[in-house]
């Protein structure tokens, strides 16, 4: 027997048709003997029938033999007559609904073994925990939702690969065995049978490498490419992950952009037949920070910052007053305008709020509501009519509107702003899942700098062109960012190209000459070949899918994902190794080496 259809193929125009379908048992059930089955694959559900009374050919003791084998998520395979359903027992919820296959010949093809959850349809509440999904994640796969969820993620990467092929870039594979990059991570290592002692690293990125592709005038690079990065468990990060990859000659800041947003809006239009509204939106970072208190800001609703330093400063009112005493302190103004919160933030809800911002580490908050021509709250005493009329103007304040106030260092005023500006959101339901907004992160840093120690950090990677002399303070950097409501989608940046520039960047990072002689030697060398001017960009694939289809982590567009703790629960891994193995690479003899053997003893 093969397959004719698959189980979401068969309608109504097939009634009367001899087919044979294969597909995993879902689910069956048994009617005063007569027997119902639901077959599936991954394209949809077959409902199959045997009825013993009502046989148009067929084996009915060979038929009923097999199906006491057909036990759930058992693969079988059935030949039968497409027929209508009984009228009132349509399902229009499956596309199949409409009619059913009676049974004329069936086999089992693979038993199952009693699945440990149910592979159907159903809520996350009745589904087993992450942990036994993940374990069983084949089984998983097998769901719906998820098969949906890859199918989903196919699309959305071949319509990338559409466009960009269109646009003329080459999809390239760059090593996996490599040298190490720095993009802020730690390295997977991968230690050398060959030459003992000596390690791969597996790539954090293929920055390094894109670059070099430009060097070799390979001028429009692009890759689906796999990166590592050994980072301390956080919620929603893998060990492994994927990025879209870009890397092209002779542009500048905006060709990338431009090139994105055409990237994007193609995607788009493929996966959901719309149209896309660009150019996004630009905020400059210092815009972000002070408005929003983050450097990826959600821009689906507004709630901004307002800084009331400069209103509330002479007001007589002693906290206020203490803490601008101190240098680099602020007061920041939010209207939660009574237009979005309605009358949904009463005293207890503000009592609430006041906590959260406490947890985040500001010693409390200040509100007060906008009346018809003044402001009501137990501070306004201190304020004079001036600074009431000027709080009222700057922030925009109209009678039934909420007005909160923050105070303390800047950093951490900020900081604690944006988390209440989401909470808030959150809380007023602002977040619509179905609006995507996306924007651009502009004029932005080249370095981090800690205010203690003064060392500095690269704010995107060390490769990023400085668009100010280096030695101005907040020198500024040509890198972008893409950020999708509140997630950080993906960095760019116009490169250094020149070896000189470059080794300064290394240098003000705190990287000794030697050090970048080890380790970027090679890099350097290579841009001293007329490495032409060249930028890139690179987005996070699970991320934007798993954005576009409202999952809540990176795992559910992921076939094989880790687990949060960095393990594969399906095989095992990490493991040990065999000591015989690690003797052949030398690695036993290494650290032993390092050990005093008093220690050991
Ligand atoms: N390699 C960078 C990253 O992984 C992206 C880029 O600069 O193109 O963030």
């Amino acid at each position: 027997m093969k397959r004719t259809h698959t189980c979401g193929e068969l309608r109504s125009a097939d009634i009367g048709k001899k087919v044979c379908v294969q597909g995993w048992v879902r689910f069956s059930r048994d009617h005063g003997g007569v027997e119902f089955i639901d077959l599936a694959d991954a394209y949809g559900i077959t409902q199959l029938v045997f009825d013993p009374e009502d046989i148009s050919g067929g084996d009915r003791n060979s038929i009923s033999e097999a199906l006491r084998s057909f036990t759930r998520e058992s693969a079988v395979s059935a030949e039968g007559i497409v027929r209508k359903r009984v009228k009132g027992t349509e399902d229009p919820k499956n596309k199949t609904g409409e009619i059913e296959v009676l049974i004329t010949k069936a086999d089992v093809l693979n038993r199952s073994r009693t699945p440990p959850f149910e592979l159907g349809d159903q809520k996350e509440s009745v589904l087993p925990g992450e942990e036994t999904r993940l374990r069983y994640r084949y089984l998983d796969l097998r769901r719906p939702e998820v098969n949906e969820a890859l199918r989903f993620r196919h699309r959305f990467v071949k319509a990338a690969r559409e466009y960009l092929d269109k646009s003329g870039f080459i999809e390239v594979e760059t090593p996996m065995l490599t040298k190490s990059t720095p993009e802020g991570a730690r390295d997977f290592v991968v230690p050398s049978r060959v030459h003992p002692g000596t390690f791969y690293a597996l790539p954090q990125s293929p920055q390094l490498f894109k670059q070099l592709l430009m060097v070799g005038s390979m001028d429009r690079y692009y890759q689906v490419a796999r990166c590592f990065r050994d980072e301390d468990s956080r919620a929603d990060r893998q060990p492994e992950f994927t990025q879209l990859d870009m890397e092209m000659s002779f542009v500048e800041m905006i060709d990338i952009q431009n090139m994105i947003e055409g990237l994007v809006a193609y995607i788009w239009k493929s996966l959901y037949n719309k149209k896309l509204e660009t150019p996004f939106e630009r905020i400059s970072f210092s815009d972000a920070m002070n408005k929003y208190g983050s450097d990826k800001p959600d821009l689906r609703y507004g709630l901004p910052m307002i800084s009331v330093t400069d209103i509330v400063k002479d007001a007589e009112y002693d906290i206020f007053q203490k803490i601008l005493s101190k240098d680099g302190t602020a007061i920041v103004g939010f209207n939660v305008k009574h237009e979005i919160a309605g009358d949904k933030i009463g005293r207890n809800e503000v009592d609430r709020l006041i906590s959260f911002v406490k947890s985040a580490g500001l010693g409390g908050m200040t509100w007060m509501r906008a009346t018809k021509d003044s402001l009501d709250s137990n501070i306004v005493k201190y304020f004079t009519p001036e600074i009431i009329s000027k709080l009222r103007e700057r922030l925009d304040a109209k009678e039934g509107d909420l007005i909160l106030m923050l105070a303390g260092p800047k950093k951490n005023v900020l900081e604690t702003g944006g988390l209440l500006r989401s909470k808030l959101a959150d809380d007023l339901e602002l977040t619509d899942k179905d609006t995507f907004k996306f924007a651009w992160l502009v004029d932005c840093p080249m370095f981090e700098v800690d205010p203690a120690s003064g060392k500095k950090d690269p704010f995107h990677h060390p490769f990023v062109l400085p668009t100010t002399p280096l030695d101005t303070e907040n020198a500024g950097g040509a890198s972008f960012d893409l950020v999708l409501n509140g997630i950080e989608l993906g960095s760019g940046s116009i490169r250094i190209h020149d070896p000189e520039l470059q080794r300064t960047v290394f240098k003000m990072l705190g990287i000794s000459e030697e050090r970048i002689d080890e380790n970027f030697g090679f890099f350097l060398e290579a841009l001293g070949y007329g490495a032409p001017p060249h930028g890139g960009i690179a987005l996070g694939i699970d991320r934007l899918v798993s954005i576009l289809l409202g999952k809540e982590s990176i795992r559910d567009v992921i076939a094989f994902p880790k687990n949060k703790k960095a393990q594969s629960l399906l095989d095992g891994s990490p493991q040990k190794v065999d000591d015989e193995k690690l003797e052949e690479l030398q690695i036993i003899s290494m650290a032993i080496g390092d050990i005093d053997i008093e220690d050991i003893e």
